[in-house]
Formats: structure tokens, sequence, C-alpha cells
């Protein structure tokens, strides 16, 4: 005890940042899976705060009341803002909510690189090579992240055209772009000279907004995962520059996370990352959106009353959701069908394929929202080998998920993309609006298919139908 109290302060400090780090990393363990993402949550804000609070007692900080004032002040304002767009945000609003979160992270990590650089030139020292280096590849990557997650938030949140934004002599444009980082950025390192740093800063911003608007909204949430990582990386670089190891650590984290999910998400849609960055993905829509089929044939459809007696009578049902579950926000009225149709004994389940719905994750949070044990949530490995003993398999607002081109048409944009084997069990139950084609823009050939009614309407409405229609059977 004692001994803990003769420490110097710098040493509690760096004891906190440990603590911190720790807290972070649990934090990371605790958000992998939906049991414990909620401590996870609250572990990584506990950490964070431990880690803003301890920060304020270096002694490089300026404790005048006019900075700690603006300190205080910029805090409470990140908090005002951001306590209210967390509680208001709609599910299928917040990958943009995490473009702007992201974005502002980005940019605040390129403005402490520049500041700190400038903070040394005022001192009348000229910085070491190694900072001016750490300091510009925390501009280079905080700004591109800064400015493409600009643009992915106007894609997403439809300010401007979703669609890839391709034009004339784009490549050239990217090279000439390109070739100027790289001079500045030499130039700065050489020199260290600032405004060769601030030209790196306006180039940074043009390559941002340059490499995202080629890419189509609905490929936009991969990219968020990719700046979240960019983020991370000049986080850590504004680490390096200001001596701190915590955002040396976080910034890691952050940054191998973001690499992870990018990788997870691109390999759950069967597709390379350069593909998905560099290919217009989602831009041409190929389906017919007709009740007919290529082939001429013409979809069944259904009536709630037929369904209920088919989910009442079966033994086994499998709920397969999809984007459309989210969009019309039916987690609840689908989790009342499910627990009315297991009073009556019948086995249910959801399968979830991971990437269901615009962001990884987005069924299983959709899911808990409205308490589905975690138990009846069967990942795609898991729910495959039970599809060809399921009595009836309910797409609610699912498409290409469950689309069996991914598994035979080579050629189709999601081939290779593995899929829930709806086409697998004995009867097909498709919940839609229309025929109207999922994010892939193609047909779906199971649509057709003998096996399969389609219910159409908004998912929630058919689903209160369905409720009430299986309670009188
Ligand atoms: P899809 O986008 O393929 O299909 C959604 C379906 O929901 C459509 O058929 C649509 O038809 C229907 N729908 C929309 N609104 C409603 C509503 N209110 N009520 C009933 N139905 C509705 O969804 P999936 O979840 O199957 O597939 C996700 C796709 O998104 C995949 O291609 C995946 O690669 C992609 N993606 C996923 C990411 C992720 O991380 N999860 C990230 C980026 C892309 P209709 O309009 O006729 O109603």
């Amino acid at each position: 005890m004692a001994l803990a109290l003769s420490m110097p302060l710098s040493t509690w400090r760096s004891g906190v940042y440990l603590l911190a780090i720790i807290g972070f990393v649990v934090a990371l363990k605790g958000l992998s899976s939906p049991r414990h993402a909620r401590r996870g949550n609250i572990a990584g804000a506990v950490a964070a705060l431990l880690a803003i609070a301890i920060t304020f007692s270096a002694t490089e900080v300026d404790h005048s009341a006019r900075n700690l004032g603006l300190a205080l002040g910029a805090m409470a304002l990140g908090t005002l803002v951001a306590i209210p767009a967390a509680r208001l945000v709609k599910m299928t609003a917040m990958p943009q909510m995490v473009a702007v979160f992201n974005g502002v992270g980005g940019g605040a990590a390129a403005l402490v690189s520049i500041g700190e650089l400038l903070h040394i030139h005022t001192t009348g020292v000229s910085p070491a090579t190694y900072v001016v280096v750490e300091a510009v590849i925390g501009v280079l990557i905080g700004c591109v992240s800064f400015a493409g997650s600009a643009i992915a938030f106007a894609k997403l949140q439809e300010l401007m055209a979703t669609r890839p934004i391709v034009y004339p002599g784009q490549q050239p444009i990217n090279a000439v772009v390109g070739a100027g980082i790289l001079a500045l950025l030499l130039l700065a390192v050489v020199t260290g000279d600032t405004a060769y740093v601030l030209g790196v800063l306006g180039l940074s911003l043009v390559l941002g907004v340059i490499f995202v608007l080629p890419i189509g909204g609905a490929d936009v949430p991969v990219l968020i995962s990719l700046l979240n990582s960019f983020t991370g990386l000049a986080v850590a670089a504004s680490g390096f520059t200001l001596g701190n190891n915590l955002l040396i650590v976080a910034g890691t984290l952050v940054g191998a996370s973001g690499m992870l999910l990018t990788r997870l998400m691109s390999k759950a849609m069967g597709r390379s990352l350069p593909n998905i960055l560099f290919s217009a993905f989602g831009a041409v829509v190929t389906a017919t959106g007709t009740a007919e089929g290529l082939d001429g044939k013409a979809v069944k459809s259904s009536t709630p009353d037929d369904v209920a007696v088919l989910l009442a009578y079966a033994r086994k049902v499998v709920i397969v959701p999809g984007y459309g579950l989210a969009v019309a926000q039916a987690q609840h009225v689908v989790k009342e069908l499910a627990d009315s149709l297991s009073t009556r004994g019948v086995d249910v389940f959801y399968a979830i394929h991971p990437v269901a719905g615009r962001m990884p994750g987005h069924m299983n949070v959709l899911l808990a929202e409205a308490n589905v044990p975690y138990d009846e949530l069967k990942e795609m490995d898991e729910a495959n080998p039970e599809m060809p003993t399921a009595d009836v398999a309910l797409v609610v607002g699912a498409n290409d998920t469950v689309n069996p081109a991914a598994i035979d048409t080579p050629g189709s944009p999601i081939y290779g993309m593995p899929i829930i084997h709806a086409d697998q069990s004995q009867h097909i139950v498709f919940l839609k609006r229309s025929m109207r084609p999922g994010f892939a823009g193609i047909d779906n050939a199971l649509l057709f298919d003998d096996k399969t009614v389609l219910l159409f309407g908004d998912a929630k409405d058919t689903l209160q139908k369905l409720v009430a229609a299986v309670a009188s059977v």
C-alpha cells in the first residue's frame, strides 16, 4: 500500500492505461457473441472513461482554464450529440451512424497528428524525421477515412446517388492524386516543412472522396468496416506522434479488428475485397422483377390462412430472416409467431446467414431486441444440416441469402456465396412485398420453385395476420 502511494503519478497513469487496454481487449471478446455483447460494450465504455480521465493528469496537458474549458466543452458537446443519436437511430440506419462516428474519429486522429507537428514547430525545434513520418501517415489515413466516411454516409442516407459513380478519366485522376500524395509525403519527410503536410492533408481528402464514389451504396457497409480499420491505424499513428501507448494499442486493436471484420464480410458474401471495392456490384439490376420467371413459370401466391395451417401442423419450422425483417421492424411479431408455434409443439428455430441484412450481426441484434432466446438462433453452418428435415422454411424478408444461384449459376454476382438451404426444406414460404430483387439485383429461381408460395405484403402486417390465423387453426 505504502509502495503504491509512493509511486509517481506517471506510473499510476501507465497502470490505468494498462487497465484500459485490458478493458478494450475484454470488450472486443465480449462483442464477439450476442450473449455477452452488452457486457463487452460496458467494459469498453468504462475503459474509455478511465483512459480519458487519467489523461487529464498528464504533465504535457496544458492545464490552463482556457484549455481545460475547451476540452471539457468539446466533450460535453460530443456527449450531447452522441447520446440521442445512438438512442434514436433505427437499426436499418446503423451503418450510416457508424460511418459518421468513424469519420469524425479519423478526422480527429489527423488533426491530432498535424496539431502536434505545428506545436513542435512553435517551440523552435525541428521535429525528428520519425515524428514527421508518423504525423504524415496519421494525416493521410485519417483524412482518407474522414472524407471517405462522409461520402459513405451521404450514399447510405441517400443524400446523393447510391449507384457507383464513374466519370471519364477516372483512372488518370486517381493516378495523379496518388502520385501527388506520394511526392508531398516525401517532401514533407525530407524538409520537415508543414506546408507539405498540409498539402498531403488536402490531397488525402480528395483521395477519400474519389476512392468511395465508384463504390455502390449496397457495398458501402463493407467499405465502412475497412474505413473503420483505417481510422484505427490513424489513431495508432497519432499515438506514436504523441508518445502515447494507449492510443497505439487501442488504434491497433481497432485497425486489426476492422480488417478482420472486412475479411469476414467479404468471405461471407463469397467475394474478394478488391472485387467489392473496385467492381460496380449492385449497380446493374439484372432481375426481371416480374411474377413470371425467365422460363415463363409463374409464382404461386398464397393466403395467411393457408400458410397458418401449413405452419400449425408442421413438425419443424425454420425462420430465415433477412433485410426485409429489419425494414418492416417485424422482429417482435416474428417472435410472437414462433412462440405460438412452439406452444403447439412445433420445433422452431431461426437460421442466421452471416450477411443477412445490411451489417454484420444485423439479424442477431434485431432478434435480441425482441428477446428471442439465443438457443433458437442457429448460425448458417449449424442450421443447414437441419434444412432437409424442415417441413417449412419461412423466409421473412430474405432473398440473396437463400438464392440457389449462389451455388448453381457460375457468373452470377453472388456465385460462391454460401447460402441458407431453404431450398432443401419440404415447403418454402416467402414473405415479401413485391417481385423486386434483393440487394444483388438478380432473379431468385427459388421464388418460382414448385415447393414455394409467396405471401405478398409488408412482413410485419403479414406476420400479424399469420399470428391471428395460427391462433384460430
Ligand atoms: P436481400 O437484400 O437479398 O433481400 C431483402 C428482401 O426483403 C427483398 O426481397 C425485399 O423484397 C424484401 N423486403 C424489403 N422490405 C420488406 C418489407 N417491409 N416487408 C417484407 N419484405 C421486405 O436480403 P438478405 O438479407 O437475404 O441479403 C442481404 C444482402 O445484403 C446480401 O446480398 C449481402 O451480401 C448484402 N450485404 C450484407 C451486408 C451485411 O453485413 N449483412 C453488408 C453489405 C451487403 P420486396 O422489396 O419485394 O419486399
